[in-house]
């Protein structure tokens, strides 16, 4: 199987919350695997349901996380800080990439510029350079996510 992913790129979160929730031309939707969701009920010792409601139709994520109706925001984030980080969901730990399969099977990882920590390299913007290591890292991260458990009906 084959693996694509965005080449000549720096990165370095900046901490400004963005995808931590709605923007003003955009809606997020912070979706968790089974596995994302049990992690994050160890971790705050509540319930799934106290923070996130069930989804349908967004196979393999099968929850979302509730956002703060004042904000918009994840409920976990607090001063541009997410306070779940260790357990934080496997989209969360993707973003500003995302992991798409491609007709002929390939694992394609995509990225979005609206996150200000990303650049290409050379750009004054700086930030550590992305390698093949760090994507498939993230590649690595998906299996393993995906093996676990799911939510038994
Ligand atoms: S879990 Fe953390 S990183 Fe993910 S959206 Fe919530 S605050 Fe942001």
């Amino acid at each position: 199987m084959g693996f694509k992913y965005p080449r000549n790129l720096t990165f370095t979160c900046s901490k400004c919350g963005l995808c931590c929730g709605d923007a003003a031309r955009k809606k997020r939707h912070i979706l968790l695997l089974e596995s994302d969701a049990q992690q994050i009920a160890v971790q705050t010792k509540q319930q799934i349901c106290a923070f996130a409601a069930e989804t349908e139709g967004k196979e393999p994520y099968v929850y979302e996380m509730h956002k703060a109706a004042e904000t918009g925001k994840c409920i976990f984030l607090r001063d541009n800080e997410c306070t779940i980080y260790g357990a934080r969901p496997l989209i969360c730990r993707f973003y500003p990439f995302e992991l798409t399969a491609a007709e002929n099977g390939d694992a394609c990882f995509g990225v979005t510029f609206e996150c200000p920590g990303v650049a290409c390299l050379g750009t004054p913007k700086g930030g550590k350079t992305l390698g093949e290591s760090h994507f498939r890292t993230l590649l690595k991260l998906a299996r393993d996510r995906h093996k676990q458990p799911s939510r038994s009906h």
